[in-house]
């Protein structure tokens, strides 16, 4: 058991949740981005914050709060208005936490506001590196940009690359190497799956990293 969510006293309990993370600075302090998703039989609670340290371990004991944070932290399609996620031993494979907030009605211009009480004991993972053309599989370093984005309602700078480098943008269709280490797929493990508009993709690479993404369709 993963542990326990509570809605208006209803509770539901948890069979899996997971721990995302990866260091971030926000108004120049070092600090770790985390996303936690927990899901029980017919409930999902999903939250992304952003809390100071230099490692995802120091996240233990720290209290973090959420003001509105918006479409990062939600329950059951209900939005967090407010709220406390507090820390307990965090390592790099464990993390407990709890949560203590309010979440919006389903109605959107409704005041009602529902109380939401959670225990969490979570799987923890890094976020997978990614720092390869998906086309050629050169390092994409000279390419990075640093971005501000929001993350539950906190400025984080982030270092953002892109998918293809110059030479493979707008001529790639399909992924020919691993973005994690830039070794080249072998074909057969390359699911693609066209849309409308959009190329989605599954790949794993010979040193076993397994990555998702979409690409655009080429203009011919
Ligand atoms: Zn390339
Ligand atoms: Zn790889």
């Amino acid at each position: 058991m993963s542990g326990y969510l509570r809605i208006d006293g209803d509770e539901h309990a948890l069979v899996h949740a997971r721990l995302v993370w990866h260091l971030a600075s926000s108004q120049g302090r070092p600090g770790v981005v985390f996303h936690v998703q927990a899901e029980g039989a017919r409930t999902l609670l999903h939250l992304g914050a952003w809390a100071p340290g230099e490692r995802v371990e120091d996240l233990s004991n720290q209290a973090v709060p959420l003001n509105n944070p918006g479409p990062d932290a939600a329950v059951d399609g209900r939005f967090i208005a407010i709220g406390t996620i507090r820390f307990g031993r965090v390592n790099a494979q464990r993390a407990v936490l709890s949560i203590d907030a309010e979440a919006e009605d389903l109605d959107p211009g409704s005041p009602v506001r529902a109380v939401l009480e959670s225990d969490v004991r979570c799987h923890v993972e890094a976020r997978p590196r990614r720092n390869h053309c998906l086309g050629c599989g050169r390092p994409l370093e000279d390419f990075a940009e640093t971005r501000d984005e929001f993350v539950g309602g906190y400025r984080v700078r982030e270092r953002v690359l892109p998918v293809l480098c110059p030479d493979c943008e707008g001529r790639t269709e399909r992924p020919h190497n691993c973005p994690t280490c830039g070794v080249a797929y072998e074909a057969a493990r390359v699911h693609v799956l066209a849309d409308e508009g959009v190329v989605g993709w599954t790949a794993t690479c010979p040193e076993g990293h397994t990555f998702s993404g979409a690409l655009s369709p080429v203009r011919s």
